[in-house]
């Protein structure tokens, strides 16, 4: 049978693994840091209508700009992320994955590096190394914040071409404070000065889930600064593959020089376009799940587990002698979660309360269970 590596893939591709947490068949699954509410039924209905007249069209090819779709974003950016922004800031993909993608396709790829600070979102690295980029690896305080002294010292260091900036943090839940961010920034343009400074991608992908304001206003003024977004966490739409950036113009003109022509289906623009119709039911829901994320916190703190303070829709929590076997504990109790595989953390998703309620329950015998 031939292997991937019999094949001539790239070298820096042989011997490793695709992204994917493990899904398995249980009762309760809170790995994957879904919204857990399906969407609302008149919802579900409007999608019905604006695909139906999608498809009486899909003979042409999608809008290629989807200029009413980032029109509608850029309208719900302004209303929720306190600075205003136009369309032309705005960009849209398959996904933020995409968006990420198509950045670092715009400002890295072959012989130039991209830095994130990690633990971080995988997928930061996954994608720097599936476009070529180099990928360096910055440090974190012990609690998880963002060590600025020894960020700002990587980045005069090694000079990488892309800063990521994840706020709220995947998967310890940290948000990242303005001031980090903006010294960050001045150090990657700093590094930089002689060729125009490096881009600065904040991924706020949990953005919505946040006791703090979006970090979005601090685009202005900044070209090189962009925030990243997604509809699959707040808006319950992971299945629909919508992410969108917002930054400079510039910045918009300049992906486009590398998406796919017709990129976004008609089918998705129309889908996200019904979405936005009901961003004030969804929000709703986000308020909700913002609560129980904070149940989570209290329940898991009075048990005895250390808990890191978390602005997302998710709980990294511990600390344990061997996080999976505890991982493993709490499966045999009927509730997935996830082993990022940071030392000693597990990170649960906020779900429905019920759905809480039986990763409490879990996590109470498992914690009783190892004590006996
Ligand atoms: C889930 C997640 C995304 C979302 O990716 P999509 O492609 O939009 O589904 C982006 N960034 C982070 C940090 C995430 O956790």
């Amino acid at each position: 049978m031939t292997k991937i590596d019999d094949l001539p893939i790239r070298d820096e591709l042989r011997g490793k693994s695709p992204y994917g947490a493990p899904q398995l068949d249980v009762p309760v699954r809170l790995n994957t840091n879904e919204n857990p509410y399906p969407l609302p039924e008149p919802l579900v209905l409007r999608i019905a209508e604006r695909v139906t007249e999608a498809a009486r069209q899909l003979n042409r090819y999608p809008d290629r700009d989807a200029v009413e779709l980032r029109t509608e974003l850029a309208r719900y950016l302004t209303r929720t992320g306190g600075h205003e922004v136009t369309k032309d800031q705005v960009w849209a993909a398959n996904g933020s994955n995409e968006v990420i993608q198509q950045l670092l396709q715009t400002f890295a790829g072959p012989g130039r590096t991209a830095i994130g600070f990690e633990p971080s979102y995988s997928m930061h690295a996954l994608i720097s190394r599936g476009t070529g980029t180099g990928w360096i690896s910055g440090p974190r305080n012990e609690d998880f914040t963002i060590d600025v002294e020894a960020a700002v010292a990587a980045i005069a260091e090694q000079r990488p071409d892309v800063v990521f900036i994840c706020s709220p943090n995947n998967p310890t839940g940290t948000a990242v404070e303005a001031g980090t961010v903006l010294a960050l920034y001045e150090a990657a343009q700093a590094a930089r000065a002689d060729d125009r400074g490096a881009l600065v991608v904040i991924d706020e992908a949990y953005g919505e889930f946040s006791h703090r304001p979006s970090l979005l206003p601090l685009i202005e003024g900044r070209p090189n600064l962009v925030v990243s977004r997604t509809m699959s966490k707040a808006f319950g739409a992971a299945g629909l593959r919508l992410g969108y950036l917002a930054a400079d113009a510039a910045v918009v003109d300049a992906v486009q020089l590398v998406r796919l022509p017709y990129h976004l289906s008609s089918v998705t623009q129309a889908t996200a376009l019904a979405a936005l119709e009901h961003t004030d039911t969804l929000l709703k829901y986000v308020e909700q799940l913002k609560t129980e994320r904070d149940r989570l916190v209290d329940e898991l703190r009075a048990m005895g587990c250390e808990v890191v303070a978390s602005d997302a829709n998710f709980v990294q929590f511990g600390l344990f002698d061997d996080a999976q076997a505890t991982w493993q504990a709490i499966l045999d109790h009927g509730v997935l979660v996830r082993d990022n595989g940071v030392p000693g953390w597990l990170r649960v998703t906020a779900g429905t309360p019920a759905e809480n309620d039986a990763f409490l329950d879990a996590v109470r015998a498992v914690l009783k269970e190892s004590k006996r």
